[in-house]
């Protein structure tokens, strides 16, 4: 007998639970995290199944500051790798556990320490706004860091009328629109995001004129053009919360739509085009937290130092409140 069973529209992702393997699993899941002292954080990108394991599910910036206040001695983090080391960078005390140690991101890994040396030697002077989504070697070069929802103010609170912002060159060019200072970007992008369509953008809007369209900043520019408001994972779980509509197109990670609709059964959410996926966020599942929480690996290590200086931008940020 199915448990859970979700499907999104357009899409050939299928999570199924059977009772008794799920329920045992759960049990179990109870039992480790108790005996551990564990906190399980889950990116809203995540199967349905780790989400429901999860202490807290949310967007970089709520699972950092969770991360960066939890008392528990485990922190295991369903996510993607730099996830994981940004909450170690803040909770250095703590075990952090990455279920899924193969879990990357290619926009992470689009710049290097090197590459970022090398971008402020051709900009001297100009200080650096990094995205969390980089690794701790490439945000301990930076000045600040931003996530998706605060980036337009901590680039309004920086210092300086130009500024490089690393490593989304969607996110920039969004902020860009909305600023006055002059931004100089990288060339990285999310693999996920740029394969929504603007075409499938227009086709949903035709189809759907009534729907309000929702789009993460990580998306192509004729994308977000299209779009009624342009938010994070956060804002836009918010947003449909207290919003009067009863239709919405969201261009984002598909595991987005499923999470709106199990919270809102009686509104209607649909993908812009076909369902995009982050692979590397459905790698972890859960028997690989069940491993992590039994064996304390695959944990974080990261080097004092390099904590240290990769702290800076993110305390920096988290100050802003
Ligand atoms: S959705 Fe994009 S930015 Fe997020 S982890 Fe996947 S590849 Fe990286």
């Amino acid at each position: 007998m199915v448990l859970y069973r979700i499907m999104l529209e357009d899409s050939s992702a299928a999570v199924t639970a059977h009772d008794g393997a799920a329920e045992t699993a759960f049990v179990e899941l109870a039992r480790l995290k108790k005996d551990r002292g564990a906190l399980i954080l889950a990116h809203t990108y995540q199967l349905p199944e780790i989400q429901a394991a999860a202490d807290l599910v949310g967007d970089s910036l709520e699972l950092s500051r969770a991360a960066a206040r939890t008392d528990a001695r485990v922190i295991v983090f369903c996510g993607v790798r730099f996830m994981a080391e940004t909450a170690k960078i803040l909770a250095p005390d703590r075990t952090v556990l990455l279920p899924a140690e193969d879990a990357g991101c290619p926009m992470a890994d689009s710049i290097t320490a090197e590459n970022l040396r090398d971008f402020k030697s051709r900009y001297p002077g100009r200080p650096v706004v990094t995205y969390i989504n980089s690794t701790a070697e490439v945000k301990a070069e930076s000045d600040w860091c931003c996530t998706s929802a605060n980036a337009l103010r901590v680039i309004e609170a920086v210092d300086s009328p130009e500024i490089l912002c690393v490593p989304d060159r969607n996110l920039a060019r969004w902020c860009q629109r909305n600023t006055t200072k002059k931004l100089v970007w990288w060339d990285g992008f999310c693999l996920v995001h740029v394969r929504i369509d603007p075409e499938d953008a227009r086709a949903a809007k035709a189809k759907y004129p009534d729907a309000l369209l929702l789009a993460h900043p990580e998306c192509e520019p004729e994308v977000l053009d299209l779009a009624d408001h342009v938010l994070s994972t956060s804002q836009m779980l918010a947003f449909a919360a207290r919003s009067p509509a009863r239709r919405f197109l969201i261009a984002t990670e598909a595991e987005v739509v499923g999470k709106l609709r199990r919270d809102h059964p009686d509104r209607e959410f649909y993908t812009v085009g076909p369902a995009q996926h982050c692979v590397n966020m459905k790698k972890t599942r859960l028997a690989d937290v069940l491993r992590a929480l039994e064996t304390g690996k695959p944990a974080v290590t990261l080097d004092l130092d390099l904590m240290a200086r990769a702290r800076r931008p993110i305390d920096r940020m988290l100050a802003l409140g």
